[in-house]
C-alpha cells in the first residue's frame, strides 16, 4: 500500500503526461503477456499434435508393411550370398530397384559429401559404413578434455543416408570383386560369433574408407594412443582423468607423479598441436582450479616433431608464432627429432640436426602418435589386387578420380584412402614441341606456344591452375628475350609445372569437395560412362585452420594470414560451426561452448 500511495502521489505531482506514459507501459506490458501466453500455447499445441503425429506414424507404420522377398542368390569369386534386394525396398521404392547401382563405401567426409550432392532419383544408393555415425574430426581433439562432449561431434549416417534416398548398411567392406563388380561386406559379429559374409553388387562404386595411422616402423607403437576415431578420443579422455587422478594419491612418489602427468605428442601437425593446446587449456582452466596446486609444477607436455618447426604445413610465420605461444606457455617443442623407439613408459628420440646423432628420452603417462597417414586394409587389398598401384599411402587415381587400372572406370576413390596421380608433362616435352613447332625451326613464336600449351591443358587437365595467363607465362621462360622459346626454355617451363604439380593434403576440405564433384558428376552421367567431355576435378583451396589454446591460426587462399588472438578463436569456432552436417550438431555444440564458459569442463568419465 505504501508503494502504491507513493506511486499514486508520483501520478499526483508529475501530472497527466507521467500517467499517460505508465498507461502505456502497462498497455505494453500486457501486449507482451498475451504474446507470450499465445505462444506458450501455440508452443504446447505443436508438441502435442507431433506426438499426435508419431502415434499415429506409428499406427501407420504398423498397419502396411509393404516390402519385396529377399531372396540373396549365390555367386561370385567366393560363392557368397549376392544382395539383389535390400530389406527397405518396399513398395514404393520398387522403382529404384531398376536405377543404376551405386555403392559408396565409407561413412566420412568424402561418403557424405557425395550423398549430400547427388541427384537421389538417378541411382539406387547403398552406403556401407563400419561406423553408423559420421564424425566431425577437426573438433576432436576438443573431446579429448571435456571442452566437447563426444555426442556433439557425431550425426548417424541412417539420418544422413535416408536424406539422400539411400540404403544404410552397417557393416565392413572387406574386399571387392572386380570381375563380378560385387563388394564383398562383412557384418559385425555378435555374442561369440563371427560377422556374415555377403555381395552387394554395383554399376558404380566410391570408395572413401578413410585412412589408418603410419607407424614408420617405429617399435613400441602399440604403447601409444591416436587420434582418428570417436573411441581414440574416449580413450585419450579416460586416460587423461585417471592419470591426474592417481598422480594425486598419497601413495605416487614425486617421481611417478612427474611420468603419470607428461603428456608426450610425436608428430607437430595440426593434430598433435592442437592436442597439446587443448591440454594446455585444461591445464590452465580446470585443472588449477580443481586439483592440488603442486600438479601444476609436475604437469609438462612434449611435442616431438621431426621437421625443424611445427605445423610445417603452414607458412613460417605462423609456425614460429605457434612455437613462441607454446614456449610461453611451457610445451616443450623439440624440432628435428625422430622417435626411434616407444618403451611402455618413455619415448626415445634422435636428434637428428647433430652429428654424431644424439638420443634422448622423455618419460611419459600418455603419448600420443600423430605422424601422418596409411592404408586401411580394404584399400591396401585392393592397390596390391591391382599390381599397377605403387603408391605406399593411398589408392591412385586419374583426374576424374577413377581408379586407375580398372578399364571400365566403375570404381571411384576419394578422400584420404586417395591420390590423383600427377602426369609427367616434361616427359611429353619431344612431342609437344614438334607438334606445335609449324616452321620446324626449333623455335616457338608466341602463336606456336600458344598452340603448345593448349595441347597441354587438353592432354593434362590438372595442368590447368600452374599455366596461368598465357603472354606473361611466355615472357617468363623466355630468358634470352628473343621473342621466341627454344627447347631449353621450354624444358625449364615443363619441369617447373611438375614441379608444381604436388599431391593434395589428406584433409576434409580436399574430401568433401572430392565427394561434392563426384556427386554432381554421376548424377548428370547416371546413364553413361565417364568420358572426356565431363570436366576434371578442380581443387579449390579455401584455407587452413588450426587451435592454439585460446587462440587459432589460419592461412586463406586469397593470402591473409591469422596469427593470434581471441577473435581468431571465435572465427575458428564461426568456420566450424557453420560446417557442421545438420541442426542438432550445430545446438550441440554452442551449448557445449557455453557450459564450458559458465561451469568449467566436465572432470568425470566413464
Ligand atoms: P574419413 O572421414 O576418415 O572416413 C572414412 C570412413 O570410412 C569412416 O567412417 C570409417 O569408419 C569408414 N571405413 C573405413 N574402412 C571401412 C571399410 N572397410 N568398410 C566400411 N567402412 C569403412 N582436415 C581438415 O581439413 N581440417 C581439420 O581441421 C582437420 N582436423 C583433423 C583432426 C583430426 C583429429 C583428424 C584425425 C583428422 C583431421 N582432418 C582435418 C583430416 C580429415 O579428418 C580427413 O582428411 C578426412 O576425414 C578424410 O575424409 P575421408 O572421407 O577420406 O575419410
Amino acid at each position: 500500500m505504501h508503494f502504491l500511495r507513493k506511486g499514486l502521489g508520483l501520478v499526483g505531482r508529475r501530472g497527466f503526461a507521467t500517467l499517460t506514459s505508465s498507461t502505456k507501459r502497462a498497455k505494453a506490458k500486457k501486449t507482451l503477456w498475451t504474446l507470450g501466453g499465445l505462444g506458450g500455447v501455440a508452443g504446447l499445441t505443436y508438441y502435442l499434435l507431433r506426438d499426435e503425429a508419431y502415434v499415429a506414424d506409428f499406427q501407420d507404420a504398423h498397419a502396411h508393411v509393404p516390402q519385396l522377398a529377399i531372396h540373396p542368390v549365390e555367386g561370385g569369386a567366393k560363392g557368397l550370398p549376392i544382395v539383389t534386394h535390400q530389406i527397405d525396398d518396399d513398395v514404393e521404392r520398387e522403382t529404384n530397384i531398376k536405377k543404376p547401382r551405386l555403392v559408396v563405401v565409407g561413412g566420412g567426409w568424402g561418403a557424405v559429401s557425395v550423398l549430400k550432392n547427388i541427384d537421389k532419383d538417378k541411382y539406387n544408393i547403398t552406403l556401407i559404413s563400419d561406423n553408423n555415425y559420421f564424425l566431425f574430426t577437426p573438433l576432436l581433439p576438443s573431446a579429448t578434455v571435456g571442452t566437447l562432449e563426444m555426442r556433439s561431434l557425431l550425426e548417424p549416417l541412417r539420418k544422413i543416408a535416408l536424406r539422400a534416398g539411400a540404403h544404410f548398411l552397417e557393416a565392413r567392406a572387406v574386399d571387392i570383386d572386380l570381375e563380378n563388380n560385387l563388394v564383398e561386406v562383412q557384418s559385425h559379429g555378435s555374442d561369440g560369433h563371427e560377422g556374415k559374409s555377403f555381395y552387394v553388387p554395383y554399376d558404380r562404386v566410391i570408395l572413401a574408407v578413410g585412412s589408418t595411422s603410419i607407424t614408420h616402423g617405429v617399435d613400441g607403437i602399440e604403447h601409444t594412443h591416436r587420434l582418428k576415431t570417436i573411441r581414440d578420443a574416449m580413450d585419450v579422455r579416460r586416460k587423461v582423468t585417471s592419470n591426474v587422478e592417481k598422480a594425486v594419491l598419497p601413495t605416487t612418489s614425486p617421481e611417478e607423479r612427474k611420468r603419470l602427468l607428461s603428456f608426450v605428442v610425436c608428430g607437430g601437425g595440426p593434430t598433435g598441436v592442437e592436442f597439446a593446446a587443448e591440454l594446455y587449456d585444461w591445464m590452465n582452466e580446470d585443472l588449477v582450479k580443481w586439483f592440488p596446486k603442486l600438479l601444476r609444477e609436475d604437469i609438462s607436455v612434449t611435442i616431438i616433431q621431426s621437421r625443424d618447426h611445427i605445423l610445417n604445413t603452414f607458412d613460417v610465420q605462423i609456425s614460429e608464432y605457434a612455437e613462441r605461444r607454446f614456449s610461453r606457455a611451457k610445451i616443450d617443442v623439440v624440432t628435428n627429432a625422430r622417435v626411434s623407439r616407444i618403451e611402455p613408459d618413455k619415448v626415445i628420440y634422435k636428434l637428428t640436426n647433430t652429428d654424431p646423432p644424439v638420443f634422448k628420452e622423455v618419460p611419459y603417462g600418455l603419448c600420443m602418435w600423430s605422424t601422418g597417414i596409411a592404408m586401411t586394409p580394404f584399400a591396401e587389398r585392393l592397390a596390391e589386387k591391382l599390381g599397377t598401384q605403387v603408391h605406399k599411402r593411398c589408392i591412385k587415381t586419374d583426374e576424374y578420380l577413377r581408379v586407375k587400372g580398372i578399364p571400365d572406370g566403375s570404381v571411384f576413390a576419394i578422400g584420404d584412402c586417395a591420390t590423383i596421380e600427377n602426369p609427367r608433362v616434361l616427359e611429353h616435352i619431344m612431342d609437344i614441341f614438334h607438334k606445335a613447332d609449324k616452321a620446324h625451326n626449333g623455335l616457338l613464336t608466341f602463336e606456336e606456344f600458344c598452340t603448345a600449351v593448349h595441347d597441354i591443358r587438353t592432354r593434362f587437365p590438372l595442368t590447368e591452375q600452374h599455366l596461368g595467363e598465357m603472354m606473361e607465362l611466355f615472357n617468363t621462360y623466355d630468358k634470352d628475350k628473343n621473342g621466341r622459346l627454344d627447347l631449353e626454355e621450354m624444358r625449364i617451363m615443363l619441369h617447373d609445372i611438375d614441379q608444381k604439380m604436388t599431391h593434395l593434403p589428406a584433409t576434409a576440405q580436399v574430401a568433401s569437395q572430392q565427394g561434392a564433384y563426384l556427386g554432381k558428376t554421376l548424377s548428370q552421367l547416371a546413364d553413361s560412362r565417364p568420358d572426356k567431355c565431363i570436366a576434371p576435378f578442380k581443387y579449390n583451396y579455401l584455407g587452413t585452420l588450426a587451435y592454439l589454446g585460446n587462440t587459432a591460426v589460419g592461412e586463406f587462399n586469397w593470402g591473409m594470414h591469422m596469427v593470434g588472438g581471441l577473435w581468431a578463436m571465435y572465427l575458428w569456432r564461426s568456420v566450424y560451426w557453420s560446417q557442421q552436417v545438420s541442426a542438432r550438431q550445430r545446438v550441440n555444440l554452442s551449448i557445449d561452448w557455453t557450459k564450458r564458459a559458465l561451469f568449467g569442463r566436465d572432470l568425470s568419465t566413464i
